[in-house]
């Protein structure tokens, strides 16, 4: 929920055959070796090349936005806002900019048409996404209408070195004819962001109409600036032709672009090297963009030197994020191509920004660039093998913590509130009203009321401070946070004398398909289990961070929150006290009143409408509501299983005086997965990680589900709009944290491997507290710890109950566990 609409139908990306073939010709390339109009949108999602400042879809560069491709350029954190009127409302949205666009490049033979591979009859047709050296290639061959062959390769990248920069290579060969040739390269001001059809109806221009200028004889430059956020924005682009020829400067609307004439002769090839820099006024260390812009381009050399850094940048960044898992090699190119888009997105580049992750990265434009919980899905790998990035991420809700705590007074809590949506500024960016495409109706959207964002917050500065031993960072901006978070549960929570019990009302859990009671008039339900433990979970690590905190620091943080004793003592009252609701079984509802809701004709809505992940919009369609169900859109209950340990589980249902009967927890996972109908690509993740140890089988179909969620666009077209962040990254968790069962927890690094059978070996690189490269391999039916010879403190291995301490330059070794399961 909390979109407008549903993805455009259309057909489902690439096949499976296509990534196997892919798979199997190189893991570290996504090919397609044909022009396949009605897949372009999707490809351009998938061949997206960035470097964590910004990120440009993979479109052709003489294409515009025309239904068939969208370019589209995005930079982290430039947002802008726009009011529309929509079904009698003003609506007011911020969506992440689409910029002017870099790419534009495209020539003509002696005065023919401009080049187009839409219009071109082509001979041969292949793009290929180098995903070690992030390099986009695409090479075609085609006949022109004077029966001319010409051949076209075109290089590009966005550097991961200096990423204000971003380079185009273009060879054009004269095959079998000499002539003239115009190459027109270009800056296209005269963008908007329509690259999603449900969010047509809102006003889509950002951009003031640009300044153009001719900087030098080779350089152009484009400055504008957002409407309502006033971001300057510049670029400058360089076009070099490796041949002699003319230049003039041609301006069009919010369009300039050099048009460089040549002459090639049969068999020549005209080479043209496009360089771009891109600068914003939230950029640090400039003066003004233009400026910098202009600066930077004048010091850069051309498209060797760049790649050459680019890939020795890149390359290093893949020694850290190095993960393999053996045995199917459609597996490994998938993992290969997820992290890679996670790189695109977040990388060592986003360090100095104030930058948060966007749910669809900078892939598309769903969901508007907007930030959610799914960094949940996102810190946990990149926290063990770039916390400098994972705590720079952190900052962002840092900083936007006054936002939150006037949020949380709005609403008459104390503490802070943070939104289920953020963008630039850290206020409540959900939509109210929703447009479900099936009925044509507007309908209220009540997805901000999941307050559970704040457990989802608080966990990463926890899973962040375990893997690091950062009392720095949480002294200063970790604990802030965390301890404004504990307070605002402490507020929502009411005690219900007569249970001696408090409780949790008017909230939504991380299944947005019950938002309300059937027979209550108002939006949310009562003490869902996943917030209710998540916010004794969240309270129990504000006491133990109070008393890690250096004392000067916990008593001067006391004092600026106000934070008494009484509120303390409260807090872990209420640790104790939490109501949890449980079925008559024993299982844990999902929230209170689940088992009165009537079950759900699975069979008969999967017979009539096939797919059925989108049950919302189906029965609202129906003028019914998933509200009356026991159908889930994803995870809810399990993500618990997913976040806590059996341990920290057993130990938040003592504490609390529930029974703890492990018996109930396949149980519960079975009597979940049988009602959810994976919705949102997150949910398999989930499911695949808490059915990894029990039931190894369904699990690796889950996990491969979710491998395909993207680059087969199993949902239908929504990749199109931007890649799911969460889902790539989980799964790339999945095999690092969740097949090691990796666990940073007190001073420890437990492990408890478990490989599924169709991948029999794993080796993965790791940071740890202050060790670079520790290595795990798992293997041959035994694991081996390897932490690298530097002068950083010994670790501690936890393996099955037993604790090892391992100094620099040692190795741990041990056979593997349960290798008898099923
Ligand atoms: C899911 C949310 C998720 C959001 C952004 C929704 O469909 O239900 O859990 O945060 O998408 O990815």
């Amino acid at each position: 929920m909390a979109d407008l609409g549903g993805p455009p139908a259309r057909a489902a990306g690439i096949s499976e055959a296509e990534v196997q073939a892919a798979a199997c010709q190189d893991p570290w390339r996504l090919v397609y070796d044909r022009f396949v109009p009605r897949e372009e949108a999707l490809r351009e999602a998938l061949c997206t090349t960035g470097n964590g400042y910004f990120a440009t879809r993979g479109a052709a560069p003489e294409s515009r936005a025309d239904g068939i491709h969208y370019p589209g350029t995005y930079i982290n954190g430039v947002f802008d806002r726009l009011t529309t009127q929509i079904a009698g409302q003003a609506v007011e949205n911020e969506s992440l900019v689409n910029l002017p666009n870099w790419l534009p490049l495209t020539f003509r033979v002696d005065g023919g048409p401009w080049f187009s591979a839409d219009e071109a009859e082509l001979l041969a047709y292949r793009q290929e996404l180098d995903l070690r050296r992030g390099v986009l290639t695409r090479s075609l061959r085609y006949r022109d209408q004077s029966g001319r062959h010409t051949s076209l390769t075109q290089r590009r990248f966005a550097s991961m070195d200096n990423p204000h920069l971003a380079a185009l290579e273009t060879i054009i060969t004269a095959e079998d004819w000499s002539g003239r040739v115009d190459v027109r390269s270009g800056l296209d001001g005269e963008v908007a962001n329509t690259g999603v059809a449900r969010y047509r109806d809102l006003a889509s221009r950002h951009l003031e109409a640009p300044e153009l200028e001719e900087i030098d004889a080779a350089t152009i430059g484009l400055r504008t600036c957002t409407g309502q956020s006033r971001i300057l924005i510049a670029l400058a682009a360089r076009t070099r032709a490796h041949a002699a020829g003319t230049r003039r400067v041609v301006r069009e609307g919010g369009q300039i672009a050099q048009v460089i004439t040549a002459c090639l002769a049969q068999g020549q090839s005209l080479v043209i090297d496009k360089t771009v820099s891109l600068y914003t006024s939230r950029d640090p260390a400039i003066s003004e963009p233009g400026v910098e812009a202009r600066r930077t381009l004048a010091r850069t050399g051309g498209f060797r030197a760049l790649l050459r850094a680019h890939t020795v940048r890149l390359g290093n960044l893949w020694e850290r994020l190095r993960l393999s898992l053996a045995g199917d090699e459609r597996v490994s190119f998938i993992l290969n191509l997820h992290v890679f888009h996670l790189m695109q997105t977040i990388s060592e580049n986003t360090v100095d920004m104030d930058a948060g992750i966007p749910a669809r990265g900078l892939h598309g434009e769903a969901y508007r660039g907007h930030v959610f919980w799914d960094e949940l899905f996102v810190f946990p790998y990149l926290t063990l093998t770039l916390p400098e990035l994972t705590r720079s991420l952190l900052r962002y809700r840092h900083r936007r913590l006054p936002e939150a705590r006037r949020a949380a007074r709005g609403a008459g809590y104390a503490g802070a509130m943070f939104p289920w949506q953020s963008g630039s500024d850290g206020r409540e960016e959900s939509q109210t009203l929703h447009l479900n495409p099936r009925s044509g109706r507007w309908v209220p959207d009540h997805s901000a009321r999941q307050r559970h964002i704040g457990a989802a917050i608080a966990y990463n500065l926890w899973n962040y401070y375990q893997s690091t031993a950062d009392l720095e960072f949480m002294s200063c901006y970790g604990a802030e946070v965390l301890l404004e978070i504990a307070r605002f549960w402490a507020s929502i929570a009411r005690y219900d004398r007569p249970r001696d019990r408090y409780v949790i009302e008017g909230v939504i859990g991380p299944d947005e398909y019950h938002d309300a009671y059937p027979w209550a008039s108002g939006p949310g339900i009562a003490n869902n289990a996943y917030t209710n433990v998540m916010a004794v979970w969240v309270l129990c690590r504000a006491l133990d961070l109070l008393s890690q905190l250096p004392a000067q620091r916990r008593t001067a943080l006391q004092e600026e929150l106000g934070l008494t004793q009484t509120e303390i003592d409260r807090w872990d009252h209420m640790s104790r006290h939490m109501y949890i609701p449980f079925h008559e079984d024993g299982i844990i509802s999902q929230f209170e009143g689940y088992e009165r809701l009537e079950e759900f004709d699975w069979d008969g809505y999967r017979n009539r409408y096939g797919n059925i992940q989108r049950l919302d919009r189906i029965l609202e369609a129906e003028s019914d509501t998933p509200n009356r169900y026991k159908a889930s859109k994803q995870a809810d209950v399990l993500m618990l299983f997913y976040l806590l340990s059996a341990e920290e589980l057993h130990s938040v249902f003592t504490r609390l005086g529930y029974p703890w009967d492990p018996g109930a927890i396949p149980r519960t996972i079975d009597y979940y997965t049988r009602r959810t109908c994976h919705g949102s690509t997150l949910s398999q993740v989930v499911h695949s990680w808490v059915l990894a140890r029990a039931n190894r089988p369904g699990s690796w179909e889950l996990f491969t589900r979710a491998l395909d969620s993207d680059v087969a666009d199993i949902q239908g077209g929504t990749t199109a709009e931007g890649i799911h962040l969460g889902a790539m990254a989980g799964t790339v968790d999945l095999a690092a944290r969740g097949y090691t069962g990796i666990e940073p927890r007190g001073d420890v690094l437990w492990l408890n491997p478990c490989l599924p059978r169709e991948a029999p070996a794993l080796t993965l690189t790791i940071r740890y507290r202050r060790h670079w490269g520790i290595s795990i391999r798992i293997a041959d039916g035994r694991i081996q710890v390897t932490v690298p010879p530097s002068d950083a403190p010994p670790i501690i291995i936890g393996y099955q109950g037993k604790l090892t301490e391992l100094s620099p330059g040692e190795a741990f070794g041990a056979p593997l566990p349960g290798r008898t399961l099923p």
